[in-house]
């Protein structure tokens, strides 16, 4: 099975799609990487979850990634005397340690570190920023905050501090716990929720020691602030829309996207656009014209996946959401205005072997009209080099270790092929040949450029070019 489309397509799994039948259909339909979100999901149906999907992988012979979202530290007030209280601007509203139920004038914060740290003139982000408030007096144990935006506020709603760096690390003891689970269950990827600085990634990398790539999820100004370093740590970043959207102007939310996207296309690292992309699709059949502009706008950009959330994990459509991003990628990628701005937007090769390979290969790819650019590829280090270059013909990647098949679904354009590692050189063209002639994506008569380093397995050897012909030889024991 082969996609027509260079961009990805992450689809969060929840109620509405936890059944294999359902998993299957949503694959079928063009989902490249499934998303567990923690928030919401337990160990033991993270493993259900983590099962069928490997043995839908294993039915369609074709790697499948698993991304799973860590929930981060989500803060929220504590309870309420009634049902919900209203809160009126210009009153005074009192966050403070103090566990009793909340009234009008008062909530307990049960986050200690976090009355620490506020200061006056601090903006606090209640129920999603629907409520607004600025700390005008600050102690360890209570800030007093004017209300600015009102509203109706109940228990266990959600807190944003947009101004407050918090003294604490990306990784709460649920997802320490969380994160141990998902890696022994052999996921793919991990997001970072709530990250605020590089020191975030990489107290989850010493943790993954390589047995998953982290995506980092930008969310955050602070994380905005460091968003070079992080991303010189990160394996990928997430523009996660949503919280994003809460903690910074929503008006930011577009030049963030494409500041990310752009990022992200330099440092060859994939990077996903979230949140809301397809939402009336939760209820409806059939999306907004804003959102199909939406989801195209993504892919104009360049960035390498778009993610379905409540659309596929609680909506009525799933599978009808999942078609329609592949339609949207389709047509996009159609536009002859696509290859021009992804042309556009090329970053200069770095002085590395691989880059220098990687941006010879395109443009011979491109110059002789060759059908394919074939990558061997042990730790997918070379398959996003070339990735990076956005080539005119469709990547194939081949690599012996699953694991990077299975990162590399995430990644713009590539499609990977899992297969025993190639004996010698002659084997090597031979075997790309073929996998290429076999997936669709070469023809008999036709040309392929292979990339690859020698000798082969050695991670970082990326030395060799080579432009092959799909002989009726080579294909006929296909
Ligand atoms: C987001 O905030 O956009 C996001 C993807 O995070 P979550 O769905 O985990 O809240």
């Amino acid at each position: 099975m082969r996609r027509h489309r260079r961009t990805k397509i992450v689809v969060t799994l929840g109620p509405s799609s936890s059944d294999r039948a359902m998993i299957a259909r949503l694959f079928a339909a063009g989902a490249d990487v499934f998303r567990i979100n923690m928030s919401h999901t337990a160990h033991d149906k993270m493993r259900d979850l983590i099962a069928v999907i490997r043995s839908v992988e294993k039915e369609y012979e074709r790697p499948i990634g698993i991304l799973v979202d860590l929930q981060g530290p989500k803060l929220r007030v504590g309870t309420f005397l009634e049902d919900k209280v209203q809160l009126t601007q210009g009153a005074s509203f009192v966050l403070d340690s103090d566990p009793k139920p909340g009234d009008q004038t008062r909530v307990h914060l049960p986050h200690p570190e976090i009355l620490e740290t506020l200061e006056p003139g601090h903006t606090v982000l209640l129920d999603d920023g629907k409520i607004r408030l600025t700390v005008t007096e600050a102690s360890p144990r209570h800030a007093t905050t004017r209300v600015e935006v009102g509203g109706p506020l109940s228990a266990r709603k959600g807190v944003s501090l947009p101004d407050t760096t918090i003294g604490y690390g990306a990784l709460t003891p649920k997802d320490r716990s969380d994160l141990e689970a998902a890696l022994d269950a052999g996921i793919d990827w991990i997001a970072l929720s709530f990250i605020q600085r590089p020191e975030d990634i990489a107290e989850a990398k010493k943790i993954t020691r390589g047995r998953a790539a982290v995506m980092a999820k930008i969310e955050k100004p602070q994380a905005i602030a460091h968003l070079g370093e992080i991303m010189d740590l990160t394996d990928s970043l997430m523009v996660a829309r949503g919280d994003l959207g809460v903690e910074m102007p929503l008006e930011k939310v577009p030049s963030l996207q494409k500041q990310m996207t752009r990022i992200g296309r330099r440092a060859g690292k994939p990077i996903v656009v979230a949140t809301q992309m397809l939402e009336s699709m939760i209820t409806n059949p059939v999306p907004t014209r804003a959102e199909v502009s939406d989801v195209a706008t993504a892919i104009y950009e360049g960035a390498d996946a778009v993610m379905l959330s409540a659309e596929s994990a609680a909506g009525r459509y799933p599978v009808e959401a999942v078609t329609m991003m592949n339609r949207i990628a389709e047509e996009t990628e159609k536009d002859p205005n696509y290859r021009a701005i992804i042309q556009a937007q090329r970053a200069e090769p770095e002085a590395t072997g691989a880059d220098a390979i990687a941006a010879a290969a395109r443009q011979v790819a491109e110059t002789l009209d060759l059908s394919a650019l074939v990558c061997w590829t042990s730790s997918g280090s070379t398959a996003l080099r070339v990735a990076r270059e956005r080539p005119k013909p469709p990547v194939v990647a081949i690599s012996p270790n699953v694991s990077t098949g299975r990162r590399l679904s995430l990644v713009w354009g590539v499609h990977c092929i899992v297969a025993e590692d190639a004996r010698n050189q002659d084997d090597m063209v031979e075997r790309a040949c073929r996998m290429a002639f076999k997936d669709g994506f070469a023809k008999a008569g036709q040309r392929i450029i292979i990339v690859a380093g020698v000798p082969l397995g050695t991670p970082g050897a990326t030395n060799m070019v080579r432009i092959a012909f799909v002989g009726a030889d080579v294909i006929g024991d296909v």
